[in-house]
């Protein structure tokens, strides 16, 4: 009961937060928040004290950014519970091993990043945090009051702690295991008759080209992977419904789709400063708000953002995302034309040039093996792929690498997120 209120409580507050005159007026009492929040609890977590003690904590864009790397060797004096990296990583990977999705350790949540091994993140969630987390994602999410009745499929490789922290009286949560056969879900997804569906793109694909699917759900939220367009408007065209997306790693709630569709920033809970690549594209380094079991602050993401460059109907001062592009690690790099520079070549501009070039093309996946030479797939037997990425490198001014034309795609490792552009060299 009393989890229930502090949950209601924090939604309660995040839907009728208070409301600001601009931008201007939003951004000054975001930073004086971020002040605040890191001068408390820098006296809290050895690793940060240690980093920031010959810098001036009023000047937060002067402080040292972070990456994941930092993070994960700085675990046992960043996170201000004294828990070791060891212990951590032993209860997680346990859990995993049983699909048994509730391990704490000093009672705080302890889960894990997806990610190659060897290079997987650890979060801690304290309970407080956790029901902060869940007032705010139905607040921000839930197509209608909290008091209706809802029924969330929701699709992730792992369970945890976190996410069945939105279970109520009215609110019905499933956990779907990404692991376990499609049958299985079809058949369940029929007789749950969920209300809203939370799944990665990928499983939304499959679902859909199933033939006894029977559900009609009130909102549909694609998670974990990046939603490409190919695989958008299927999506939507097949339920007849706006595709929302959240965008929540395990460093934190990022953005989230409003009413209209676009994704906002959720610069209420944390702070996003931007790391340009060009024009449009960012890299986040957020400063999160709620999080003091493991602070989160000046800390680098490796992903790459889009801005949307019209403003937003429904009138947030959050700012507007056009894309979550991808991981950084996915930038494929060509030659260039005019020296022997390596140019940066984004995930969208191929997923673009593809889906321009023909409008039947609805799979496809491409993958840099090594700096000239890369493979694609598409599902389409009369696409000049040669001629598509000659354009391309044209356009960008660089030398088209050598393509092998693969005439499968790839199998998923099961559990592993699906990419259709990948990077799959080391440097
Ligand atoms: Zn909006």
């Amino acid at each position: 009961m009393f989890e229930k209120l502090i949950v209601l409580f924090y939604y309660l507050k995040q839907k009728y937060q208070r409301r600001f005159k601009d931008r201007k007026s939003f951004e000054r009492w975001q930073k004086n928040k971020a002040i605040k929040f890191i001068r408390k609890i820098v006296k809290k977590s050895p690793f940060y004290e240690k980093l920031y003690q010959d810098f001036d904590l009023n000047d937060v864009s002067e402080l040292p950014i972070i990456a994941k790397k930092d993070m994960m060797q700085n675990f046992d004096t960043l996170n201000t519970v004294h828990i070791k990296k060891e212990a951590a990583f032993n209860i997680a990977y346990q859990a995993e091993k049983d699909r048994n999705f509730t391990p704490k350790l000093q009672n705080i949540t302890v889960g894990l990043s997806s990610g190659t091994s060897g290079n997987r993140g650890l979060f801690l969630v304290s309970d407080s945090e956790r029901r902060k987390w869940a007032g705010t994602v139905l607040a921000k999410q839930l197509p209608s009051s909290l008091f209706h009745h809802h029924k969330i499929a929701f699709f992730l490789r792992c369970d945890s702690n976190l996410y069945q922290s939105v279970k109520s009286r009215h609110i019905c949560f499933e956990y779907f295991d990404l692991l376990k056969p499609v049958q299985e879900h079809v058949d369940r997804l029929n007789q749950f008759q969920p209300t809203i569906l939370v799944a990665p793109p990928s499983l939304l694909r499959l679902l859909v080209d199933q033939q006894h699917l029977h559900i009609n759900p009130d909102k549909i939220i694609s998670v974990a992977e990046v939603l490409e367009d190919v695989d958008r408007k299927i999506i939507e065209s097949y339920f007849s419904k706006k595709l929302h997306q959240i965008y929540q790693a395990t460093e934190g709630f990022i953005a989230s789709t409003c009413s209209y569709g676009t994704l906002h920033l959720n610069e209420d809970i944390m702070m996003i400063e931007k790391e340009f690549l060009d024009e449009n594209r960012f890299i986040p380094i957020i400063t999160d708000f709620n999080r003091k079991t493991q602070p989160i602050l000046r800390y680098k993401l490796n992903d790459i953002l889009t801005l949307k460059k019209e403003a937003c109907p429904c009138g947030s001062y959050h700012l507007a995302i056009e894309k979550i592009e991808g991981r950084c690690d996915d930038i494929f790099y060509f030659k260039s034309l005019e020296n022997d520079k390596r140019m940066p070549i984004f995930p969208d501009f191929i997923s673009r040039a593809i889906i321009c070039s023909n409008e039947k093309v609805t799979d496809y996946y491409v993958r840099q093996i090594s700096d000239d030479k890369i493979e694609v797939y598409i599902n389409q037997t009369d696409f000049d792929i040669q001629g598509v990425f000659k354009d391309l490198c044209q356009k960008l001014g660089c030398i088209c690498p050598d393509i092998t034309v693969l005439e499968t795609k790839p199998t998923l490792v099961s559990g592993k997120k699906q990419k259709r552009i990948e990077r799959c060299c080391d440097d």
